[in-house]
């Protein structure tokens, strides 16, 4: 079996970007219980899950046993928090252990969330509690098997430590991997300091590991911007397709990977409404559900601006070289969503733009006008495209409008077999995912556990999981989250 000595712990970050990583330990844990292991993840990244298990592999996980040779680091970084800047946030109470190469010789992160303070955490008390930490482990492994791009959660342990919010809870420790965990606002960090040379090493590292093909463009650096446009716009017409609210997107919750990170006060919308907002802190609704591509692309704006120095010597040149990129976004999004929503819809390929955008369009009206069910009436739209239209109309209240624009649908042949394939039945809605997380805060994890199950199969309807596909109970309204 694995010993921790035995498992190669690289520093690329640290050695490539010192003055981005802050070499820190990670707090004692006084009774470390695993809770939750992703073992397929696990073995993915050639970790023995059952060697996780044991003390010392409860030791990697929550970074109290590190192997030899490892430098766990806090990672610096500014941002944009509500629109306002930050000059300084960083891993609060965060760690990075390292890097993994997995089984394809990917290099993945391997980082702690609630792995006490480091000199970043400013007033907070750099830990975690179970409740957010599993809420995290649930939401990403919904999203993985969704086919969104995301960090991973690797596992949760129970520290023994207590957490004082407004009530004591237990402490947490969340491993997770990432591709990195570069951010928008590591670059506003590294474009801060001034030092162009830190700014293009950032660049480098961030083209290498992440998109490579920019290395072989005339302008390797307006060639990043522009990937990181494309996964980004990628990524969020994928929430918006599904129906998830990131519910915090300042530009150090952005990566450059195109992976969905920080997973705080996220959660799917139920009825189809773009003004949705969950946290309780976004009280201006910035990042309500419909806001979240205008969102997107004025981050974007904020990594470009930090990478002025990098696209040309004169920065009028620079300036306009990225405002051009930038207005790329747009076309970008809507090519992402469009395609998207005729896979949802089960339109064959070749139909006019005119034609399906007029349509998509019009079914965004509808469903907000009557208040659907997001998750169910895409697989209720199956249902009619089999030629059973029942499901569908009983979820609207303006028939003649949605038997109109359905007669229009429908005549364009939709592929019922392919819609099923796109649109979930399993989401984590919140009433399943705060029922298995209040299960959990009291030792019960069989809910969380069947919760995993239905999420690992997102398309997939099962006898006795039925459920999990259904809307939430009209008494649960007026959901909020807290972070
Ligand atoms: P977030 O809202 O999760 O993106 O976090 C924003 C910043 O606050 C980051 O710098 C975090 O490291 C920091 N932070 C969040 N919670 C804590 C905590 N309990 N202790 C210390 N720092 C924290
Ligand atoms: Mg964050
Ligand atoms: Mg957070």
């Amino acid at each position: 079996t694995a010993e921790t000595s035995a498992i190669a712990l690289g520093n690329r970050f640290a050695s490539e970007l010192p003055e981005l990583a802050l070499a820190w330990q990670a707090a004692d844990t006084p009774d470390p219980h695993l809770l939750v292991l992703d073992e397929p993840l696990a073995l993915e990244l050639g970790l023995d899950p059952d060697w996780l298990r044991s003390p010392e592999g409860i030791g990697l996980l929550t970074g109290t046993q590190v192997p030899v040779g490892a430098t766990p680091v806090a990672q610096a970084y500014a941002g944009h928090q509500f629109g306002g800047y930050s000059p300084r946030l960083g891993d609060g109470r965060a760690l990075l252990l390292g890097e993994l190469a997995d089984g394809s010789g990917r290099l993945r992160d391997l980082h702690l969330k609630g792995s006490g303070r480091t000199p970043f955490s400013r007033g907070g008390d750099g830990l975690a509690a179970v409740g957010p930490m599993l809420r995290e482990h649930v939401i990403s492994e919904a999203m993985h098997a969704l086919g969104i791009p995301t960090t991973r959660s690797l596992a949760v342990v129970t520290t023994g430590a207590t957490v004082q919010r407004e009530v004591p809870l237990p402490g947490a420790v969340l491993a997770r991997v990432a591709s990195s965990h570069l951010r928008v606002g590591t670059f506003q960090y590294a474009r801060a300091t001034d030092d162009v040379d830190l700014l293009r090493r950032l660049a480098d590292h961030a083209i290498a590991r992440h998109h490579p093909a920019a290395a072989d463009t005339e302008h390797p650096h307006l060639a990043l911007l522009e990937a990181v446009m494309a996964v980004q716009a990628s990524l969020v017409a994928d929430w918006m397709l599904v129906g998830f609210v990131h519910g915090v997107m300042n530009t150090d919750n952005m990566t450059i990977s195109g992976e969905t990170i920080d997973y705080g006060p996220c959660a799917f919308i139920d009825v189809f409404d773009p003004a949705t907002v969950f946290s309780s802190i976004d009280t201006g609704g910035r990042y309500a559900y419909g806001n979240q591509p205008v969102v997107a692309e004025w981050n974007l704006a904020r990594l470009a601006e930090a990478l002025l120095p990098l696209l040309a010597d004169d920065q009028d040149d620079a300036v306009a070289l990225a405002t051009e990129s930038l207005q790329r976004f747009r076309g970008l999004y809507s090519t992402a969503w469009s395609r998207g929503m005729r896979a949802k819809l089960g339109l064959p390929e070749g139909l006019a733009d005119d034609v399906t955008s007029a349509l998509t369009g019009d079914l965004v009206a509808l469903m907000r006008d009557n208040h659907v069910d997001h998750t169910t009436f895409f697989r209720a739209l199956a249902e009619a495209a089999r030629g059973d239209a029942e499901p569908a109309r009983g979820m609207v209240l303006e028939l003649a409008a949605y038997d109109a624009w359905a007669a229009r649908w429908l005549a364009l042949g939709p592929d019922a077999g392919a819609m099923d394939r796109v649109n979930p039945v399993h989401v984590p809605r919140n009433h399943l995912v705060e029922e298995a997380l209040t299960a959990a805060s009291v030792g019960d994890l069989q809910p969380l556990d069947r919760l995993l199950e239905a999420l690992r199969a997102p398309y997939d309807p099962r006898p006795g999981f039925e459920r999990y596909a259904e809307p939430a109970p009209e008494s649960f309204v007026g959901y909020q989250t807290f972070c």
